[in-house]
């Protein structure tokens, strides 16, 4: 494994480290043979922004015997409503959240704690200066915390943040296709208070990603990079290929542009098995012609818009549709409509028919995504 310096901190991290994106589902030994491959590797970094009850019960066993060897990422500012991802500012639920964190993962500490998903000036005033911080910073200093980040998809708000001098660590979204989105998707920021185009004058305002990245630098503040692969959208093995043509990238590639950044510390993938990790891991041995990434140029520039993540972060639905989930199917269905498409759809506890279209999805999807719209078309193309 390749360590590298977690800004200033002092500490030492596995440039590839683990997210839990794609474990939420899965069983107790998928998880326990996922942690512990990545482990035997030399994986020190884990982050849980949030899981179910389950998955962080699985990860707590799994690390018994080999907690001190790994660092431990949790989040402050969502929960587990219902068996659905919630980003909330309720401090009962907040607090009862990173408890059960405590309680599952069988940890006295949380080596870094992140103040959850940031994507507004209103909702960072409150972060820094209302409970959540004061409690994160009453966690650090009692020992039960060590670092205290923020995570965010917005250029604007990481700047604004790092620029506090409260972070001791950065989560923000690092790979090629973020970064070749136009400036416009900075419109994203702009829903739920109007909705229109930035001007010109805005977007000359608009720090870009590098400005950040030098940012970071100069205050020492790390960046763990989330999301290094675009939710597999950029994969070129991925089975929708989506941006066949356009980017097609190994996971190796992706490991190599997003660590081609010096302030990216670590970058944390999700895996839904031992197979998605081992192919990260062959970054470690990768020839220089396999991590080459110059097919990532400036004539790539804008051509990417309204490209879901299938994240979740617009999540809750009111009626419990899988919006990230729902969202990949139909984008699967552009190259035509299979049956093994109509399988997996069939089997969605709650079908797209089931919106009643409120909105509140499009509203807060950090990436500008028309979610209602995506929902909306899947339900015309599966026909329910
Ligand atoms: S619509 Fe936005 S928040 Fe929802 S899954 Fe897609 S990218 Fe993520
Ligand atoms: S618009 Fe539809 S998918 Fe989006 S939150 Fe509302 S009901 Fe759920």
């Amino acid at each position: 494994m390749i360590y590298r310096d977690f800004g200033k901190i002092g500490l030492k991290v596995s440039a590839i480290g683990v997210g839990c994106e794609y474990v939420w589902t899965a069983d107790e030994r998928t998880v326990y043979d996922l942690v512990r491959t990545a482990v035997d590797a030399g994986v020190n970094y884990f982050d849980l922004f949030v899981g179910t009850p389950s998955t962080r019960e699985y990860y707590g066993k799994a690390l018994k015997g080999v907690r001190d060897k790994v660092y431990l990422a949790g989040h402050l500012g969502c929960a587990d409503l219902d068996g659905q991802y919630v980003k909330t500012r309720d401090e009962a639920l907040c607090r009862d959240f990173l408890d059960q964190f405590y309680e599952k993962l069988d940890t006295d500490c949380i080596d870094v704690l992140f103040l959850h998903n940031c994507d507004d000036f209103a909702d960072l005033d409150n972060i820094l200066n209302g409970w959540m911080y004061a409690y994160a910073k009453e966690l650090k200093e009692t020992g039960r915390a060590k670092f205290i980040g923020l995570s965010t998809h917005s250029t604007d708000i990481a700047v604004a943040a790092v620029k506090s001098g409260k972070l001791d660590v950065l989560m923000f979204p690092v790979n090629p296709l973020f970064n070749l989105l136009p400036q416009d998707s900075a419109d994203a920021r702009m829903k739920g208070r109007e909705v229109r185009s930035m001007t010109q004058a805005e977007r000359d305002a608009y720090p870009t990603k590098r400005e950040l990245y030098d940012l970071c630098g100069e205050m020492g503040v790390p960046i763990v990079a989330m999301k290094p692969f675009a939710a597999g959208n950029i994969l070129k093995s991925h089975e929708d290929g989506r941006l066949k043509g356009l980017l097609e990238l190994t996971p190796v590639q992706c490991i190599s542009y997003v660590l081609s950044i010096p302030q990216v510390a670590c970058s944390v993938p999700g895996f839904a098995g031992v197979d998605e990790l081992n192919q990260s891991l062959a970054w470690l041995t990768a020839t220089e012609e396999e991590r080459d990434f110059s097919q990532i140029n400036d004539s790539l520039v804008g051509k990417f818009q309204n490209q879901c993540m299938y994240c979740n972060h617009c999540q809750p639905c009111p009626r419990k549709i899988d919006i990230a989930e729902v969202t990949k199917l139909a984008d699967m269905a552009r190259g035509g409509v299979t049956d093994e498409l109509v399988r997996r759809y069939s089997g969605l506890s709650v079908p797209a028919s089931k919106c009643i279209h409120c909105g509140a999805c499009t509203k807060r999807c950090p990436f500008g995504i028309d979610a209602e719209g995506n929902i909306r078309r899947a339900g015309e193309v599966f026909g329910f």
